[in-house]
């Protein structure tokens, strides 16, 4: 048999070459099982290209993973970019295959509009540069960052961030993307599950956070992640505690897109008591573990 998981470490967020992720999704794959994950969903931002060639890295080499088809999609609420995952969803449904082309289009769009900004201010190029470090995947906010890098222009991630491409930066337009309910919408219609992705990073107050999560329950939204492997200490207390007075399950992912010293694939993924874990409410996420020869 191939492509059991052996072991029961599920991380249902990361990024491959296909977006803004550094490493192929082969390479992704491989990691993971370095890393002792069995349950691996790759979730590039708002394209799903990654995603066939983990699944038969997986199969080609036997490995004991299970690599489940996701997807992050970038929305707005309330002028807040908000991320919404899809686990295991039909990469292949025509609802799922045209929500993904108009969200490339908005990408594309945006892309055009941030380059032209960054070319008022004096920094030409950045299209062509963002789309050539892209490699013909999704451009995001991420290969604008590596350009200006490139041209001495920052010396880090964050601090490129900061100065060029956060919320009203130089570099920054405003999120035109699709809603929440759009998103949860195409995710369903595809037979995935919806979940709020990271929602500890949006910079919302307590109170904008519960409205929130009480929003996308509302709308039909399935999970929440609760567990990442860089938090705030109580935030996932926290998270929980949302997680379970909104009767959504909850989600764990390390959100990993390059190997570096304070995030890497599995690491510090668990889930405080009391939740209900995303793959016990979908149990077609759950592994096929393997017995043991008797
Ligand atoms: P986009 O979806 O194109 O807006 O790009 C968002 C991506 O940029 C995120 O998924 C992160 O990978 C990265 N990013 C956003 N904000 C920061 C930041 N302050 N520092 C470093 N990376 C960031
Ligand atoms: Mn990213
Ligand atoms: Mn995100
Ligand atoms: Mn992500």
């Amino acid at each position: 048999m191939s492509n059991i998981a052996r072991f029961p470490l599920y991380d249902l967020h990361c990024h491959t070459r296909a977006s803004d992720g550094l490493l192929s999704p082969q390479a992704v794959v491989q990691r993971a099982v370095d890393m002792r994950v069995g349950v691996l969903a790759i979730t590039d931002h708002d394209c799903v290209t990654g995603v066939s060639a983990a699944q038969q890295a997986a199969i080609d080499q036997n490995l004991p993973v299970n690599v489940i088809a996701g997807v992050e999609f970038s929305t707005v609420w309330e002028n807040h970019e908000i991320h919404i995952v899809g686990l295991n969803i039909d990469i292949h449904h025509p609802v799922m295959t045209g929500f993904l082309a108009a969200q490339h289009d908005c990408r594309q769009t945006r892309a055009e509009h941030i380059a032209e900004r960054l070319e008022k201010a004096q920094i030409p190029g950045a299209l062509a540069g963002a789309t050539r470090l892209a490699e013909g995947g999704v451009i995001t906010r991420g290969h604008f960052a590596r350009f200006l890098i490139e041209q001495g222009r920052a010396d880090n991630f964050a601090q490129v961030f900061k100065s060029y491409l956060a919320r009203g930066k130089t570099g920054y337009v405003p999120p035109q993307w699709c809603t929440i309910e759009q998103a949860v919408d195409a995710i369903h219609h595809s037979g995935g599950c919806a979940v709020l992705a990271h929602p500890g990073r949006y910079g919302l107050s307590a109170k904008w956070l519960k409205r929130l999560v009480a929003h996308f329950r509302e709308i039909g939204g399935d999970a929440m992640e609760v567990a990442q492997c860089q938090q705030a200490p109580n935030e996932r207390t926290q998270l929980a505690q949302y997680a379970r007075e909104n009767d959504l399950a909850a989600s764990q992912g390390s959100d990993f897109h390059q190997p570096c010293p304070w995030i890497e694939l599995g690491r510090k993924l668990w889930l405080p008591a009391g939740v209900e874990p995303v793959w016990e409410r979908f149990p077609e996420l759950a592994p096929v573990f393997e017995c043991a020869e008797r």
